[in-house]
């Protein structure tokens, strides 16, 4: 199996909480490397143009409020099938249709408020890889 790289948030439910830790643990227990990683707070600019896909989704407007209303963590993980190992880590974006043990089943508060993101397929975890990070941020 192929070593990938995924884009990862931990979304501002999660800092609030003060569970990123918490939340890492998950992924390194996992296999997966945090080779890259920045706490930061999204524009209104930067948070629509991430999820400029879901412009025309009437959630929109509430989930780009959400993800600049406090600090988020960036990260680029790493591993063998890191994309699909850490949507499994993650869990259904509904946190009611998560499987038992993941992040969202355990964490999350509602479908918005999901505590995390992961990039869902190889082109868009290199788009999204390189919308938070230069190659040299990234160090194995
Ligand atoms: N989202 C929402 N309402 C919905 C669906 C999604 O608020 O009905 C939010 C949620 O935070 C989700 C993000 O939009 O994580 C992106 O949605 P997507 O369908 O890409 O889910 P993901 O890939 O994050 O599981």
């Amino acid at each position: 199996m192929a070593v990938e790289r995924t884009l990862s948030i931990i979304k501002p439910d999660a800092t609030e909480r003060n569970i990123t830790g918490k939340i890492n643990q998950r992924f390194e227990d996992a296999g997966l490397r945090i080779v890259a990683q920045r706490r930061t707070r999204l524009t209104r600019e930067q948070a629509e143009a991430f999820y400029a896909v879901h412009k025309e989704r009437s959630f929109f407007d509430s989930l780009v409020g959400f993800m600049t209303s406090g600090p988020i963590v960036v990260q680029v993980l790493e591993g063998e099938n890191a994309i699909e190992k850490n949507r499994e880590i993650m869990g259904a974006t509904n946190p009611k249709e998560a499987a038992e043990g993941t992040i969202r089943a355990d964490f999350a508060y509602d479908i918005e408020k999901n505590s995390v993101h992961g990039s869902d397929s190889p082109e868009t975890a290199a788009a999204e890889v390189k919308f938070f990070f230069a190659d040299v941020d990234i160090v194995k």
